[in-house]
């Protein structure tokens, strides 16, 4: 099953598609996380992607080619998930080019939850485990339960970047919902607000 999922910051997007990858024994792709990794690693692709602490985009052309290379890989011939890509439609009409979405799943948390949610997000800096101070608490504050590893806020979770990145969702990202359901593609949409064991039963009992 190839699956993306949208959704706009702190939606819990990252935490469900990897939980979801799980399930089904697919990949989990975000392309946050590959450019987060790159550019912790200091190689070429993190020193072309700075611009992401400021809550800018990548450039489509380059998003595109990391996403038509890590599709090829064996482990995506029997699906996966894709997690902030497409997040405009010159990258949605790319991604049809190259591959087959079967359904996306559309995580719908209202402005004033996101608001609160987004400045209590943590996440390992070892192992990227997500957390969130108020709703998803580690065992002990600031380490992470799984590798006892320093929990941290993304460069990109503070204010401005913060603003930038909801209007770039809302404004290119969000109307992709009416691209995929113009094409036909099968739509899930998901109420996102409750605790994650509760959100991914929603999830999995649509997909099923
Ligand atoms: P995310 O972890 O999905 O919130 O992504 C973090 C940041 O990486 C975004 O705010 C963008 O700067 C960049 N990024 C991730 N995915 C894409 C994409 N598909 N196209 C362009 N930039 C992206």
């Amino acid at each position: 099953m190839n699956l993306l999922i949208l959704g706009p910051q702190a939606s819990g997007k990252g935490t469900q598609a990897k939980r979801i990858a799980k399930e089904l024994g697919i990949p989990h792709i975000s392309t946050g996380d590959i450019f987060r990794d790159n550019i912790e690693r200091g190689t070429d692709l993190g020193k072309k992607v700075l611009m992401i602490q400021g809550g800018e985009l990548v450039p489509d052309e380059l998003t595109n080619s990391i996403v038509k290379n890590r599709l090829k890989q064996e482990d995506c011939a029997n699906g996966y998930i894709l997690d902030g890509y497409p997040r405009n439609l010159v990258q949605a009409e790319y991604l049809n080019s190259i591959s087959q979405i079967d359904a996306v799943i559309d995580l719908e948390v209202p402005t004033k939850v996101i608001m609160e949610r987004i400045t209590s997000r943590r996440a390992c800096g070892d192992c990227k485990a997500d957390y969130n101070i108020i709703y998803m608490k580690p065992k002990q504050e600031g380490i992470c339960d799984k590798c006892e590893g320093e929990l941290i806020q993304r460069k990109d979770d503070t204010p401005g970047p913060i603003k930038k990145r909801l209007d770039i969702y809302y404004s290119q990202t969000q109307p992709l919902i009416s691209f995929y359901k113009e094409q036909g593609v099968s739509l899930k949409e998901i109420d996102g607000v409750g605790t994650p064991g509760e959100i991914l039963d929603r999830i999995m009992n649509v997909l099923r």
